[in-house]
């Protein structure tokens, strides 16, 4: 028993000594992929659901590098959180979606509001003043910018986090609650908080047809959201019937491979002007 104890003992010092390498490794390489320009935003386009036009985008980073090839974002924005380096990557990512889409606008492209998600860790005091620094340095008007942000931030700490989100909603831009019914929110927090719309989590809209729950979850959403005054957008929408379900119970917009994969700049680009003379 001594010597399977010492065995033990030896794999867990390997393995401790391989995850903190790999660990290193991850952090010293995301913080060169941030120096050296590797991230790159995709855009996804948000759909109206009366008539299936443009009314938005969603920015996404992938990861591409040299090494790994394209990375999606699952693969290391938990790692990149952890290691507090989601803060200035997402700097990058906020400058980035705003310079883009003043670039779209001055291109003379369809005028939407892309946005940007939030991590937990970047929503402190200091953000709105940053947003508002970057608004002004891409000269983007605060209308065509929108925050998703998840139910669980939204529940940690109200007091400081409704302060917050009022301070940013005062510069004009938009508030999503991403990922809804995921998590915990209470109803009466909801009312409180300053926001916009809410996403109905994928893995919802994915089981409508089947499951019955998720259909009944879904069709409260819509109701919930519309009572308190909010718009309401579906992710994941993968199919028609998904579709039709969505648009037979009233929601507002939606989002997914039916209407579009998260696209590079050039392939977006390509959308908008499609978008514009159709
Ligand atoms: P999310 O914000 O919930 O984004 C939606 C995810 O669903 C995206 O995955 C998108 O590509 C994917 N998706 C879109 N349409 C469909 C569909 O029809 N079917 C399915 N199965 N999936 C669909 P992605 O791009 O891999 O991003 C994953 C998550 O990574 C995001 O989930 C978000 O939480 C996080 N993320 C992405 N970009 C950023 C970022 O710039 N900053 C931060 N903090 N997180 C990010
Ligand atoms: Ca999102
Ligand atoms: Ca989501
Ligand atoms: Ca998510």
């Amino acid at each position: 028993a001594k010597e399977r104890g010492r065995n033990n003992f030896q794999f867990f010092a390997r393995w401790m000594d391989t995850q903190v390498s790999n660990r290193l490794e991850m952090l010293v390489s995301l913080r060169q992929a941030l120096d050296k320009d590797e991230f790159k935003l995709f855009y996804q386009p948000k759909v109206s659901i009366a008539d299936g036009s443009i009314i938005g985008a969603e920015a996404l980073i992938r990861w591409q590098s040299p090494e790994q090839g394209m990375v999606a974002p699952d693969r290391f924005i938990p790692f990149a959180e952890e290691a507090g380096l989601i803060v200035p990557i997402g700097e990058w990512v906020l400058r980035t979606a705003c310079a883009q889409n003043k670039a779209w606008q001055e291109a003379g492209l369809l005028q939407i509001p892309v946005a940007v998600n939030l991590s937990p860790r970047q929503l402190d005091q200091s953000l709105p003043d940053f947003v508002r620094k970057v608004l002004t340095e891409s000269a983007l008007s605060a209308q065509w910018l929108e925050l998703e942000i998840t139910e669980n931030v939204v529940m940690k700490d109200a007091e400081k986090t409704v302060a917050t989100l009022n301070a940013l909603k005062q510069l004009g831009l938009k508030i999503s609650v991403d990922d809804f019914g995921t998590g915990y929110s209470s109803l009466s927090y909801l009312r409180r908080f300053p926001v916009d719309a809410l996403k109905i989590d994928k893995s919802f809209v994915r089981d409508i047809a089947r499951d019955a729950d998720s259909a009944a979850i879904v069709k409260a959403v819509i109701s919930l959201a519309h009572i308190l005054n909010l718009r309401v957008i579906a992710e994941g929408v993968e199919d028609h019937e998904q579709y039709n379900f969505l648009r037979q119970n009233g929601c507002d917009e939606v989002q997914g491979y039916y209407f579009g994969k998260p696209m590079s700049v050039a392939d977006f680009t390509l959308r908008l002007q499609q978008e514009q003379s159709s």
